[in-house]
């Protein structure tokens, strides 16, 4: 028997579809559109996403769903409106272009709202706060339908934000996915972990990206097994803005080029030293070496031995008798 929806769940099926049907149909959705339009989103796009508008004007959320006869006692607990202190309710979200949060089957458990207007002294992204039905820590945007894609594409990718995910559709990787802006929590892992091994970690390629990414793998790492790999955009640029500035086609190479955590982490490295200035060359090849050392499979201590080699060209057997010490040190 098909079971029936909660009140919560349905309110916010019902809130999701009234502000989609704003920003397509309504002359109060222009401003979200025009905003949308900026941003390159299609028709098709908003229609996949769901996406929408919450409009200026105070409370239309609140008397649209009144009007659907929903109590002030599941209204107040959709997080959906803000109470003052004599009880009144307010809609939460206004003027902002509204991404809907789905569960693990797609129902709509929140929202986050993009601002619109140019005021910086508000919120850039505004979220649902925590509901019976929202909490943060285990929410992952599009999760339903990434789930779905990981078949066919073999991965699953972890972005930053929402317009990440949805630059990355359109360029064709349909198994992306973003947490709430909040850093990734073990209960995302967990939760990852059940629909693919293979993770690859594309954060914003600016410094608290790249910082970001480290975390990440070192909580996936920390999980076990999983196969990861760690894109870093140049630039600084984050997934959405490289797809706008070099296309789809390059991107796809980036996600192809993935870095192993080995070679992400001595890219890291390296680039705290002077390669060029021999003393900080030994530096980093020592600090390299004990890396590798703590690499549990000697089949990957070989080959990033090997390359660490070439790289930098110095012998692979003088890398190895310093790996050798290392590992008697570490154990
Ligand atoms: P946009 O492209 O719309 O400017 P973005 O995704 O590039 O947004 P970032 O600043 O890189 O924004 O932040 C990454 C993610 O962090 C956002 O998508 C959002 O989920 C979250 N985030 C950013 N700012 C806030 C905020 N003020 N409150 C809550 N979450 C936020
Ligand atoms: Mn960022
Ligand atoms: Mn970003
Ligand atoms: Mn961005």
């Amino acid at each position: 028997p098909v079971q029936a929806l909660s009140p919560l769940l349905k309110l916010h099926q019902e809130a999701a579809d009234f502000y989609h049907r704003v920003l397509i149909t309504t002359k109060a959705g222009e401003r979200g559109m025009q905003y949308a339009r900026q941003r390159d989103l299609s028709d098709e796009i908003l229609d996949h996403f769901k996406i929408g508008y919450a409009p200026k004007q105070d409370n239309l959320l609140l008397t649209y769903l009144r009007g659907k006869d929903y109590s002030d006692d599941d209204l107040a607990k959709s997080g959906l409106f803000v109470q003052s202190q004599d009880g009144r309710l307010f809609d939460r979200f206004r003027d902002r272009l509204m991404f809907p949060l789905g569960d693990e089957s797609g129902r709509v458990i929140g929202f986050s709202g993009r601002r619109i207007s140019e005021d910086k002294t508000e919120a850039k992204y505004m979220n649902s706060p925590e509901t019976e039905i929202f909490t943060k820590s285990k929410a992952l945007f599009h999760f339903a339908e990434a789930k779905k894609a990981a078949r066919t594409e073999g991965h699953l990718v972890l972005y930053e934000g929402y317009m990440d995910v949805i630059s990355a559709y359109k360029a064709g990787v349909h198994s992306g996915i973003a947490s709430m802006g909040t850093s990734l929590t073990d209960q995302q892992v967990y939760m990852l972990k059940r629909i693919s091994r293979n993770i690859i970690i594309n954060y914003d390629g600016d410094d608290p990206g790249v910082h970001a990414e480290e975390r990440a793998t070192n909580l996936f790492e920390k999980a076990g097994g999983f196969n990861l790999g760690i894109v870093v955009l140049p630039e600084k640029l984050d997934p959405d803005e490289y797809i706008k500035k070099y296309g789809a086609e390059k991107y796809l190479d980036e996600i192809r080029g993935a870095l192993s955590p080995t070679d992400f982490l001595l890219q890291r490295l390296a680039q705290k030293y002077n390669l060029k200035n021999d003393r900080d060359r030994i530096t980093y090849l020592n600090e390299a070496v004990k890396e590798i050392a703590r690499l549990i499979n000697p089949v990957e201590q070989d080959l990033y031995l090997d390359k660490l080699a070439k790289q930098q060209g110095v012998s692979k057997d003088s890398l190895k008798v310093n790996l050798m010490r290392e590992r008697r040190r570490q154990n």
